[in-house]
């Protein structure tokens, strides 16, 4: 038979199950294009989500992404998914800055036990990434009793001996680093070590998807911002598994050489990722 008229191999597409905008997500870019269509102008301090496209889009909808508080000065700052910290909070309210909160409530969760810990004077260790917003935010309302750790030699220098010790986690953590990290503090011999799961239902379904599609195709798609940090743990996870795996922002990324001679490509998503983009994806590889 001709080359021409020979079948082009298809190449299976499997889409996870949990793919576009997390509850937090959709609520928090809910709650800015309700205030956007009244009132035609916010800011927010950092992108409201992880996610450029979204925000790209909200800014031609009115909200502009300021990194100091002091240019909302009489305005309106729509409070990010990841929450605020205290110190920002005060900021805003002697700057005369009306405040929207699209904080997701699995965040003010985490608020909320942190602030019930420090008043029963527990040593909270906080584990997470040091410089990401929620963390920040978390951090500074645990206070300087509070430690941040992102790996088990974080624990290195901390004495925990005889100390009342309560360890959260970000809404947004690797499951199985969290686990790792709250066993290695159980070993520091702390008189009483209690252990808060605040790492999102939502994120957790995701990296066990993420898990188990590595484990049945040839190469994984994860779709999500760069600087989002549950799109790169999951793609951490598909890398630890067989597939080939390639995180991408959009469908432009995309490059057909990726997937020469493989049969099968899964789709999954970060939470603050669009389903929009993520049918893109998919079209863009039905195409190939
Ligand atoms: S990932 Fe979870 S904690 Fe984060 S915004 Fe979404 S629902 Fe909230």
């Amino acid at each position: 038979m001709p080359n021409s008229k020979r079948k082009k191999k298809q190449l299976k597409i499997k889409r996870a199950r949990h793919t576009g905008f997390c509850f937090g997500v959709k609520r928090a870019v809910g709650i800015a294009e309700d205030f956007l269509n009244s009132n035609k102008r916010a800011y927010s301090v950092g992108p409201i989500i992880h996610n450029p496209a979204v925000v790209e889009a909200l800014s031609g909808r009115g909200l502009t992404v300021i990194d100091n508080i002091k240019r909302a000065k009489g305005a309106n700052i729509v409070i990010r998914s990841h929450g605020i910290s205290p110190h920002l909070r005060k900021r805003a309210v002697a700057l005369s800055i009306g405040m929207i909160d699209a904080t997701c409530p699995f965040v003010d969760r985490s608020h909320k036990i942190v602030i019930q810990l420090k008043r029963e004077s527990y040593h909270i260790i906080i584990v997470g990434e040091a410089d990401h917003p929620e963390i920040k935010a978390l951090s500074e309302v645990a206070g300087k009793r509070a430690t941040v750790v992102t790996t088990s030699s974080g624990l290195k220098r901390l004495t925990l001996k005889n100390k009342k010790v309560a360890v959260v986690a970000q809404t947004t953590l690797w499951r199985d680093d969290f686990l790792n990290i709250a066993s290695s503090i159980l070993k520091k011999g702390g008189y009483e070590v209690r252990i808060f799961d605040t790492i999102c239902n939502d994120v957790v379904q995701r990296q066990a998807e993420a898990k188990e599609l590595a484990g049945r195709v040839d190469a994984v798609l994860v779709v999500g911002g760069k600087i989002s940090a549950n799109t790169r743990h999951l793609a951490k996870i598909c890398r630890d598994g067989r597939a080939k795996t390639y995180h991408v922002e959009t469908e432009k990324e995309i490059r057909p050489s990726w997937f020469k001679g493989l049969d099968s490509v899964g789709v999954i998503s970060g939470a603050s990722t669009p389903d929009e983009i993520v049918d893109r994806v998919v079209s863009k590889l039905k195409i190939l």
